[in-house]
């Protein structure tokens, strides 16, 4: 470096050579105008993949791609963002699975609405982090905000609280830390308790419905709770949990001397998308002095239904509830959050640390969340949500779900009118459970039928729908969160699912008769 009109040598800073290349990457006031290019050549990219896309997925194998991205020199960079998007486009754009196809039927994933893509935008140039005041400000405030807006749409009452997570599983995972943790306070105080926490841990039953979801078995795996922690009740007809069961339970677990550290109802399951009886569960776990945590990932986004909201009716009286915005509310991953009634016990998740939040901080009433988390680096998802709501608002992400949920409906009534099919439960949220019938089949075939069905339609990747099974039989299902997903869409992928199906029985009874068992 040297002084304009000046000679005059500058001492070496110890800047290693070529870190002036590496500096030009840096986002920094000297590179606004890269930062603009460099991102509105990906958002072109983007835009121009998502607009030629004819089918959610290519049908691409492991074993094609693989070698694709094995083959990449990671230690020979391009230097290049425009070499690096070709690339890239090679190796991930052309074949990702699109979830904005209206032909994309299977899981949990919803389209994304632009003003969270904005959001996602600016807090990732930012970069602020979550866990403390000094690295957040405002970002720590708007998450607050967003979390007291939850929790009144939920009605949790003055004394509630929460933090953004990961996602589901996270917000499960921490509510069980808490429902863990108050369990064992209680006890402690007890004069008859005198065994030591390992013996404690062991007494210690979660109980949820056969549908709930499996975080709730990693939950209790994690926290260190014995194998048969989590006591499954059975469910009713329409896959709701039995409450009679339930109370049932509760008592032999008395009886028994075990402690029934929580019981975990879910709004929405992942399969049915049926609601538990939030009301007569909320009753039970009252009288029984138990803690209720709803998992409502799936089903939060009746919390801005124009029209649905009862159906989360008694969900205001859990002691704390998940909630998935990267599911019903229309955000792009990650972007979830942990409710909780009594703000008090997130104190099971606060560690003072003397580098980042020291004990002192809490008598400044400094908001660091980090006291509130079980991360410590945290993305500001919460953002995608504000700019949400600030731009679109509320009740358009709940006329988005209820469009969803009412194509659901259209879609359950054009199977059970359909012979070549069956059709369980009837959803309340946007699910659809189903299987091919192939004429004179044994269950096997059957099972098998809907496998290949499923399969093939992924590999043609003109459609794509999920798996699951309902009493030990095979079945399909679409998870319906696209408005732009039509009837006719739907009736399409189901001629689809017919002829694969069948395709493979015929072919199997003509194997079958040719070279008979025996
Ligand atoms: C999806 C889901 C979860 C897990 O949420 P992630 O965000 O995937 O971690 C938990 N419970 C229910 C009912 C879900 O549908």
């Amino acid at each position: 470096m040297s002084l304009p009109g000046s000679t005059v040598q500058v001492p070496s800073t110890g800047v290693t050579p070529g870190s002036d290349g590496a500096r030009a990457h840096l986002f920094t006031a000297g590179s606004v105008e890269e930062y603009r290019r460099v991102l509105a050549e990906g958002i072109g990219r983007v835009a121009a993949r998502v607009s030629e896309v004819d089918r959610p997925f290519t049908g691409a194998t492991p074993d094609e791609l693989a070698p694709r991205i094995a083959g990449i020199d990671l230690d020979r960079p391009l230097g290049d963002s425009g070499a690096a998007l070709d690339e890239l486009h090679d190796v991930y754009l052309r074949d990702a699975v699109y979830f904005h196809h209206p032909r994309y039927l299977a899981h949990l994933n919803c389209p994304v609405v632009i003003p969270a893509l904005l959001g996602e935008a600016v807090l990732s140039a930012v970069n602020s982090s979550l866990d403390t005041w000094d690295q957040s400000v405002g970002g720590t405030l708007i998450e607050r905000r967003l979390i007291d807006w939850t929790a009144d749409r939920i009605g949790l009452g003055p004394a509630a609280d929460g933090i953004f997570t990961s996602g589901g599983t996270q917000s499960n995972l921490q509510a069980m830390l808490l429902a863990r943790e108050e369990t064992c306070a209680s006890l402690v105080g007890r004069a008859t308790e005198r065994q030591s926490r390992p013996e404690l841990l062991s007494r210690l039953r979660i109980l949820t419905s056969a549908a709930g979801h499996f975080s709730v078995q990693k939950a209790a795996k994690l926290l260190g709770l014995g194998a048969d922690a989590v006591i499954t009740v059975p469910t009713d007809a329409d896959r709701r949990m039995r409450t009679a069961d339930l109370a049932r339970e509760i008592a032999r677990c008395r009886e028994e001397g075990l402690v029934v550290m929580a019981v975990v109802a879910t709004g929405g399951t992942t399969d049915f998308g049926t609601i538990d009886p939030l009301p007569q569960i909320a009753d039970i776990c009252a009288a029984a002095g138990v803690w209720l945590h709803v998992d409502a990932a799936y089903g939060c986004g009746l919390l801005v239904s124009p029209t649905r909201r009862h159906l989360l009716d008694g969900i205001e009286r859990a002691d704390s509830v998940t909630v998935d915005y990267h599911k019903s509310f229309f955000q792009p991953v990650s972007s979830s959050a942990l409710l909780v009634r009594d703000r008090r016990v997130l104190r099971h998740a606060t560690w003072h640390a003397d580098y980042l939040n020291p004990a002192r901080m809490v008598e400044q009433r400094i908001p660091n969340q980090v006291d509130k988390s079980i991360q410590t680096t945290r993305r500001f998802d919460a953002l995608k949500l504000w700019l949400t709501l600030r731009i679109m608002g509320p009740d358009a992400i709940g006329a988005l779900f209820d469009e969803v949920i009412d194509r659901a409906a259209a879609a359950w009534q054009l199977l059970t009118e359909d012979p070549r099919f069956e059709v369980v439960t009837r959803s309340q949220l946007s699910t659809v459970v189903f299987r091919y019938l192939p004429a004179a089949a044994g269950r096997e075939v059957v099972d098998d039928a809907n496998l290949y069905a499923r399969e093939a339609l992924a590999a043609s990747g003109a459609g794509l729908v999920a798996g699951t099974k309902v009493d030990g039989a095979h079945y399909l299902k679409f998870t319906l969160l696209n408005p732009e997903t039509t009837l006719d869409d739907i009736a399409h992928v189901l001629d689809l699912i017919a002829e694969h199906a069948g395709w493979y029985a015929r072919t199997r009874a003509t194997a079958e008769l040719s070279c008979p068992v025996g």
